[in-house]
């Protein structure tokens, strides 16, 4: 299960971004209202000031990759050079017994392909960082690891409204609702009203492919269906 842990942020954002915003002249609102302005009408670059730093471990390559695509954010990785990988935990994605039972299999076999090339590559007079370095080709794609990301509140938004969706992957999914559930209690300003897209925009861009699990099919509209 991916585990998300806060490392930093941004205190004291709402007045910050309050006062960021009252420098074009805003009428006489609190800050909290000025916040809860600017996210309802997308005048979001205010609260670009506002920054998270987050630990995600536990996470699968596959879903890391995923990670990756929200260019807006930093990324740092543990490495897979410079750390030995023997032993590696990984992710069994929620499936049935029998079909889990080899992906497990699948993943004990990669573990003990790793250990197999790192030994004989030392038996061989290879380095241990050499040894680590070429190891590290067998790892599969439900290998753990680790991103410190960073990513500031505009952003997160834009990362929540697309992986909140129900059409993301599961553990995805959870990576967003993990991250959303600490951002909430720290800005409910920002946060409170924040979903996936369609809950975002009130109208849903995944027109035709909505699954039939989205909890919002028969509330909010598509995209296709509000321009007819
Ligand atoms: C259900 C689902 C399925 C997906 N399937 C696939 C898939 O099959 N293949 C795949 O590759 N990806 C896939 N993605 C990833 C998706 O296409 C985006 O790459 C990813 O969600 C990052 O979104 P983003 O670009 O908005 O985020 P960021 O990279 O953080 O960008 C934030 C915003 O900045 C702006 N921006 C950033 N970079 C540029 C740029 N170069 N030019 C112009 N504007 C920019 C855009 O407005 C963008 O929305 C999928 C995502 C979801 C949620």
């Amino acid at each position: 299960m991916v585990k998300v842990k806060l490392l930093k942020y941004t205190t004291d954002g709402v007045k910050l971004v309050a006062n960021c915003c009252r420098v074009s002249g805003i009428p006489e609102m609190d800050d909290e209202d000025i916040v809860r302005m600017v996210v309802e009408n997308d005048y979001t670059s205010a609260i670009e000031h506002i920054y998270f730093t987050f630990e995600i471990s536990e996470m699968s390559i596959a879903i890391s990759r995923e990670l990756l695509e929200h260019r807006i954010a930093s990324h740092t990785a543990r490495s897979t050079r410079y750390n030995l990988e023997e032993g590696f935990s990984y992710t069994i994605p929620p499936v049935d017994e029998e079909i889990a039972e080899i992906l497990k299999e699948a993943m004990e076999s990669a573990r003990k392909y790793y250990s197999k090339i790192y030994g004989k590559m030392l038996e061989k007079g290879y380095s241990k960082a050499e040894a680590r370095e070429i190891s590290r080709y067998v790892l599969p794609m439900a290998t753990h690891c680790t991103y410190i990301w960073t990513v500031n509140a505009r952003s997160l938004i834009n990362f929540l409204g697309l992986r909140l969706c129900v059409r993301a992957a599961p553990e995805m999914r959870e990576l967003a609702q993990k991250i959303y559930d600490i951002v909430v209690k720290i800005y409910p300003e920002i946060f409170e009203g924040v979903g996936c897209r369609g809950v975002n925009y009130g109208v849903c861009p995944e027109n035709e492919v909505r699954p039939k699990n989205c909890p919002y099919r028969n509330k909010i509209p598509t995209k296709k269906e509000l321009k007819k």
